[in-house]
């Protein structure tokens, strides 16, 4: 709890400083390439009858939205004094954000990553050590990204001192959830405003995909007072729903208690937290950001999930139409475009492109026949 209080404190001071945000705008602009523009995507929505524009968090710097929040909270740490940086990751891709902001600014970097995952995502280990990282591999439970939260969040207690923890996503205890989402929300009033410079007006539906739900919450954030824009988060469907193989906690969790926050889960009748499945690795996490559940409770957002073969078909539908290669998990947000009953003709659909599709190349290579 102390450090968890250090840290809202200082958030609170850093992001109420001008000096800060100039600092955070000026390296977004310069380092990771920010604005990021909106593309009108006329094939998809000539095959739709609806109006699809994407907002292209792809061309970000190591090729996601992941590096917004990296690149904040490690500012935040340099404000504190703290110069080792921990982080946990999955597929690798905030794993790969952290170890190149650190590489930037000079940070020690310590990165998590659970044993099985440095096995399937062999690429991002190296990426790390290239960029000066050190790479943990975590043998515990699963051997996935929850098992590396764990063992993250061991280190930062143990080294608080000295250690910040930048978690990858909008989830866990506060601040971080909220934290998380002020770092991200540039997506979402960088798109608001382009999106209104372009059309004099505001989409029907903003639609992005949710893993820990950090690309869809700052994405959100910018439409929260925008009533009639409806918020669509798509989360993996796995196997399907009534599989149970499936990472889908707001579509199909029960509320519970996970790495220091209340908020929807995957768990049985005892609370003990199940195993989750999704062909994509970035969305494979049994809980949600909290917001994301209050939201849900709300009914200010929407939640519903798509399959991996939804989400394969919709990888390879974008590809050919518009030239655009999303990210396994991007392609999720994706593939609701064809369901006609919750997006009728005529819609204006803003997805928000989280990421590109290299990183899943190899492992799509193997699943897809082409
Ligand atoms: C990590 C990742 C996600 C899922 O994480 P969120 O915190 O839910 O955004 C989605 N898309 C891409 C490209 C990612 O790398």
């Amino acid at each position: 709890m102390p450090a968890l209080e250090q840290l809202e404190q200082e958030f609170d001071r850093a992001w109420s400083d001008p000096e800060f945000r100039a600092e955070f705008q000026r390296l977004l602009s310069e380092y990771v390439g920010r604005p990021t523009p909106i593309t009108e995507a006329r094939r998809l929505s000539e095959e739709t009858g609806l109006h699809v524009v994407v907002k292209r968090e792809d061309l970000n710097h190591t090729g996601a939205h992941k590096i917004n929040n990296a690149l904040g909270q490690a500012l935040l740490a340099m404000r504190m004094g703290k110069k080792r940086i921990i982080a946990e990751t999955g597929a690798g891709q905030h794993g790969v954000a952290t170890a190149t902001v650190c590489a930037m600014f000079g940070l020690e970097c310590e990165v998590y990553m659970g044993e099985e995952d440095t096995e399937r995502q062999k690429l991002n280990v190296f990426r790390m050590k290239l960029l000066g990282a050190k790479v943990n591999p975590v043998s515990s439970g699963t051997k996935t990204l929850k098992d590396a939260l764990n063992e993250a969040m061991r280190d930062w207690v143990t080294n608080v001192d000295s250690t910040h923890y930048i978690i990858g996503t909008a989830a866990g205890p506060h601040p971080y959830p909220y934290m998380v989402r002020e770092f991200q929300r540039v997506i979402g009033d960088e798109s608001r405003q382009q999106y209104l410079d372009r059309y004099g007006r505001l989409p029907d539906v903003a639609m992005a995909c949710v893993g820990g739900g950090s690309n869809a919450i700052g994405f959100f954030a910018g439409f929260y007072e925008d009533e009639d824009v409806k918020l669509y988060g798509v989360e993996a469907g796995g196997h399907g729903l009534s599989s149970g193989a499936h990472a889908a906690p707001l579509s199909a969790g029960t509320p519970g208690v996970l790495h220091g926050s209340y908020s929807y889960l995957m768990q049985d009748e005892h609370g003990q937290v199940i195993g989750t499945h999704s062909v994509s690795a970035g969305l494979d996490y049994p809980g949600v950001g909290a917001e994301h559940s209050y939201l849900k409770d709300l009914g200010r957002a929407e939640y519903f999930a798509v399959t991996d073969e939804e989400a394969l078909d919709a990888l390879q539908w974008v590809a050919k139409a518009e030239g655009l290669i999303t990210a396994f998990e991007t392609a999720h947000a994706f593939a609701p475009l064809k369901d006609r009953t919750r997006l009728p003709e005529g819609t204006r659909v803003l997805v928000n492109m989280s990421g590109r599709g290299d990183k899943d190349m190899v492992t799509a290579a193997q699943i897809l026949n082409l």
